[in-house]
C-alpha cells in the first residue's frame, strides 16, 4: 500500500482562537482567521482593535494568553530559520542611527547565515543602493521604511507582514509600496498588510481581514465587500460601526 498523499493541512498564516490580556486590557479575544499565499491580505480595524498585538503574537514577539499563532503550521519560535519563512515591517522608526543601511542589513545578514550578496540586491530592490553607506540616522521615514521593508525582504521569505507600511510616504512612495506587495503577491508569497488609507488598500489588497475589539468582524474579498457596499470605505465604516473605541478603557 503506498502512503497517502502529502496534504497540507495548515494555512500559511493561522490564528487559532488567540487571546491576549494585558492587565484589564482584553486585546485579542479568541480570534481566528487565516491567511492564503498569492494574495495581498489587507488588516484592517479601529485603533486599538489589537491589530499590532495580532502581528506582534504572529512574530512571536509576545506570547498569547491562550490560543496559538502559526506560521507555516509552527509557532514562531519553532521557525527553524525564522527570517527564511516570515519577514516583517512593524517599526520603521527602530533602526540604529549610527549605522549606514548595508552595516544595518549585514548585520542581520551575518546573524540569519544570509550572505552579503543578498544584503546588496535587497538593497538595490528598494532603491537605496545609492545611500548604502550613508548613516541611517539622515534618512528621511520614507527611507527608513525602505529599509525596514528591505530587512524583512532578507531572508527572501514566503510570508510577508507590514504593519502601516505607507506611513509618511510620498505618492511616489505609496505606489512604489503599492506595487511591491502586489508583485510579491503574484510570486506566491503570502502577504499581510495594516493601513488605515482605505482607498489605498483597495487599490493594494484582494482580500481583506477586519477586527474590532479583538474579535473578527470578516474575512472576505475585497471584491465581495464592495459588491454590497459602494466602496471598501463604505463597507469599512458600516462593518466596525459598533466597535470604534476612541481609546478608551474597556
Ligand atoms: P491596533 O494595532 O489595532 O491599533 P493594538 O494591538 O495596538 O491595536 O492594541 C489593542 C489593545 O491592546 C489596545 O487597547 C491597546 O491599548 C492594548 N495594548 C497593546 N499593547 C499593549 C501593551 N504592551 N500593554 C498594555 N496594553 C496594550
Amino acid at each position: 500500500m503506498t502512503d497517502p498523499p502529502h496534504r497540507i493541512l495548515y494555512a500559511v498564516i493561522e490564528l487559532r482562537r488567540l487571546t491576549k490580556r494585558y492587565g484589564d486590557t482584553l486585546a485579542l479575544d479568541g480570534l481566528s482567521f487565516a491567511v492564503e499565499p498569492g494574495h495581498v491580505t489587507g488588516f484592517l480595524g479601529p485603533n486599538g482593535a489589537g491589530k499590532s498585538t495580532a502581528m506582534r503574537l504572529i512574530l512571536g514577539l509576545d506570547a498569547p494568553t491562550s490560543g496559538q499563532a502559526l506560521v507555516n503550521g509552527r509557532r514562531y519560535a519553532l521557525l527553524s530559520k525564522p527570517m527564511r519563512e516570515v519577514g516583517a515591517l512593524l517599526d520603521a522608526g527602530a533602526v540604529h542611527p549610527g549605522r549606514s543601511a548595508y552595516n544595518q542589513l549585514l548585520a542581520l545578514a551575518r546573524s540569519n547565515d544570509i550572505t552579503p550578496t543578498r544584503v546588496a540586491e535587497v538593497l538595490e530592490q528598494v532603491g537605496l543602493a545609492g545611500v548604502a553607506r550613508k548613516r541611517v540616522g539622515g534618512f528621511s521615514l520614507g527611507m527608513k521604511q525602505r529599509l525596514g521593508i528591505a530587512a524583512a525582504l532578507l531572508g527572501d521569505p514566503g510570508v510577508l507582514i507590514f504593519d502601516e507600511p505607507v506611513n509618511g510616504l510620498d505618492p511616489d512612495g505609496v505606489r512604489w509600496i503599492r506595487d511591491l506587495m502586489r508583485s510579491l503577491a503574484a510570486e506566491g508569497r503570502t502577504i499581510l498588510l495594516s493601513s488605515h488609507l482605505m482607498s489605498e488598500m483597495a487599490l493594494t489588497a484582494d482580500r481583506i481581514v477586519i477586527i474590532g475589539r479583538g474579535k473578527l468582524i470578516a474575512a472576505t474579498t475585497i471584491a465581495g465587500l464592495t459588491a454590497r457596499y459602494p466602496s471598501l470605505e463604505d463597507a469599512y465604516m458600516s462593518l466596525t460601526a459598533g466597535s470604534v473605541t476612541n481609546g478608551a478603557a474597556r
